[in-house]
């Protein structure tokens, strides 16, 4: 089973949902509040990567197993404007 992938840095928390288009991990880091947007299970919002200043919305998804929801997919990527 895999995990949701974050891992605790000083400088914020790692986090890499897959594009669910493209299926392509992207790294991104997520201050506080967005982090606490995270969860497992079916879940919505939108954060900001940190590190560019992109702003994406995520959505829990499965990771392949029946019924479970321990990942998360990129459903849309904000245009920088
Ligand atoms: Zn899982």
């Amino acid at each position: 089973m895999t995990k949701l992938e974050v891992i605790e840095t000083p400088a914020g928390h790692m986090f890499c949902p897959r594009h669910e288009v493209t299926g392509v991990r992207i790294p991104m880091r997520l201050n506080d509040v967005d982090f606490a947007k995270v969860d497992r299970g079916l879940w919505r919002a939108e954060v900001t990567d940190q590190k560019t200043g992109k702003r994406y919305k995520v959505k829990g998804a499965s990771c392949g197993f029946p019924r479970c929801m321990c990942d998360a997919v990129i459903t849309h990527e904000f245009k920088a404007s």
